[in-house]
């Protein structure tokens, strides 16, 4: 899938713009508060209906403006789309496609779908496994609905446990309902761990082979999923799993109502990250850090392929920084497939660019 071209109104820093694209690479640069990220946010909000920055629409809404629109012109599975957003102050969003209202903003990632790699997702490789597991969720959620609907059942659930051990001091009879609580979330954690286990596998392999090219074939990254410890095999069939998850629950029933917290489940798995054998969150240079979020989402992007049978785009805001030039040239010209967007600050790192074109944006100005 590709986006043709993009029209803006007065979103964030662009007053209006018209941009026709390049099928397979475009490169974004331009001095720091120029509108390159803003232009990329753009892009994301066509295929989530929603930035990944801020939460809601109004600091989207270019300052004394009542409103924004964002359309694009869309090719996905050979078919021609046009998706457009209109959000205007005290008025609800219109999401349209192909000129049909659309219920829900999941219309528009039936048309359009984009794996996002901005300077904060350096923290997939650096914090802790909270970011990780969001970086599963996100992934998964966009590629497998039976997956979501567990994941929100089990955090529903999960919170309403947390609540129980909270109150069962008070109430001591809340405790009576935590056995039936315990099979639903062993019930839904095993349908989790199924999905992230298999998702972990293939992220294994392909973040492993653009982690070697991207680094010339000097380092070898690793994935390793990590859930409940009795869980002897995270592939196991569904009835193993929710055996081995209850025997989870049981060893911490005490340790939970002592400490009035959920202990047990997959709401504390990890995705271990390895350089060379050892923990990338612990060894990673700033450049390996970088090269590992990136070759994470590669990875996403790759299995998607897989599973929907079409790239997603690519928006990689920032990436080239603190990369050498071999790494450099690796993200400009041979991430193959589908199409791309990148974004920098300096032109002197595009001399090497072999196919695309290149905008240079100024005050939400694009030129060619
Ligand atoms: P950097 O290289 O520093 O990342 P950038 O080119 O990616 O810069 P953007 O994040 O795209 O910069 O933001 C550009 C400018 O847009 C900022 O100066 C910001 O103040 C401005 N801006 C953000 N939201 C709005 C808005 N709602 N209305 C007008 N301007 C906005
Ligand atoms: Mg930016």
């Amino acid at each position: 899938m590709r986006i043709n071209s993009l029209y803006l109104e007065n979103f964030r820093n662009y007053a209006q713009e018209r941009v026709d694209f390049d099928p397979v690479c475009n490169v974004i640069w331009g001095e720091n508060a120029q509108g390159k990220t803003n232009l990329l946010e753009a892009i994301f909000c066509l295929s989530s209906g929603k930035s990944p920055r801020t939460r809601g629409d109004r600091e989207l809404i270019r300052f004394d403006t009542e409103g924004f629109r964002v359309e694009g012109s869309i090719t996905s599975r050979d078919r021609a789309f046009i998706s457009r957003i209109e959000s205007f102050r005290g008025r609800k969003k219109k999401i349209t496609v192909n000129g049909v209202p659309a219920k829900s903003a999941s219309a528009l990632g039936q048309v359009l779908n984009t794996v996002f790699f901005a300077p904060e997702d350096l923290q997939i490789i650096r914090s802790g496994a909270a970011e990780r597991r969001k970086f599963m969720d996100m992934s998964l959620c966009q590629l497998r609905p039976k997956y979501a609907e567990a994941l929100s059942e089990y955090n529903r659930l999960h919170e309403h446990k947390t609540r129980i051990l909270r109150d069962c001091d008070q109430r001591p009879d809340l405790i009576a309902t935590l056995p039936d609580f315990n099979l639903r979330m062993a019930e839904t954690g095993a349908v989790i761990i199924h999905y992230r286990s298999r998702f972990a596998e293939l992220l294994n392999e392909s973040a492993a082979a653009a982690h070697r090219e991207c680094s010339g074939g000097r380092e070898n990254l690793t994935v390793r999923y990590q859930t409940v410890k009795t869980v002897t095999d995270p592939m196991a069939d569904h009835r193993q799993l929710v055996a081995q998850l209850l025997e989870h629950q049981r060893q911490h029933h005490y340790a939970e109502v002592s400490s009035r917290q959920c202990l047990s489940g997959p709401h504390k798995d990890d995705l271990e990250v390895l350089l060379d054998g050892v923990s990338a969150r612990s060894f990673a240079s700033q450049g390996q850090t970088r090269t590992a979020a990136l070759s994470l989402k590669l990875a996403a992007r790759e299995i998607h392929r897989e599973i929907l049978g079409e790239y997603p785009v690519l928006l990689l805001d920032d990436v080239l920084s603190e990369l050498d030039p071999r790494r450099q040239e690796f993200v400009l010209n041979r991430i193959g497939g589908g199409q791309v967007f990148i974004t920098c600050c300096e032109d002197d790192r595009l001399g090497g660019l072999l196919q695309g074109r290149v905008f240079h944006t100024q005050g939400g100005k694009l030129s060619v």
